[in-house]
């Protein structure tokens, strides 16, 4: 029985359906946020769950939706597998459960969503006009808008110490894959 608070994170965006694979993306419950944040910043197509969405939104959601449930609700029957049911855990222990379980590539398509409405983001043809500070309009880009919530994106410093981050994970967990079980 999907609530309207349901219906509201769980509207269609534009296109964005046709041109992600169903298993690429995602349905975070509420008490992984930072988590959905990392997986937006890789580039992966996750919702976040609004806070005390019960155990049947969550998983209607997820189906009608063809999102992974990421949960640390193990109380959440797996569904078929569309339930990914992980341990509560530092970030970069997750980070290495979905590459080595789920196939995540943490430099999938850095910074490609908003990281605050998972969004698809725009390319912003002249900084200086969009509202890019002057600070950064010397940065080599790409220069982004989120077209939800206006958010402007560059290259900064924060972004690059998170590409940093998901490079680490990337490479880190690659080397754990190979690692004998
Ligand atoms: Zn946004």
């Amino acid at each position: 029985m999907p609530s309207p608070t349901v219906r509201r994170f769980s509207e269609p965006r534009s296109g964005e359906v046709a041109r992600t694979r169903r298993r690429d993306r995602f349905l975070c419950d509420a008490m992984l946020g930072h988590l959905a944040r990392w997986l937006r910043a890789a580039g992966y197509d996750t919702e976040l769950a609004p806070p005390r969405a019960g155990d049947r939104t969550l998983l209607d959601s997820a189906r009608r939706e063809g999102r992974i449930l990421l949960t640390c609700d193990r109380t959440i029957p797996g569904d078929g597998g569309r339930v990914r049911h992980l341990p509560m855990a530092e970030l970069s222990e997750l980070a290495r459960i979905l590459r080595e379980d789920l196939g995540i590539d943490w430099l999938r398509a850095p910074f490609s969503r908003c990281l605050l409405d998972n969004a698809e983001l725009e390319q912003v043809a002249d900084p200086a006009t969009a509202g890019i500070p002057a600070p950064a309009r010397h940065l080599p880009g790409p220069f982004t808008r989120c077209p939800r919530c206006g958010r402007l994106f560059w290259p900064g410093s924060h972004v690059r110490r998170m590409r940093e981050r998901l490079a680490s994970w990337y490479r880190g967990t690659r080397k754990a894959a190979r690692r004998p079980s």
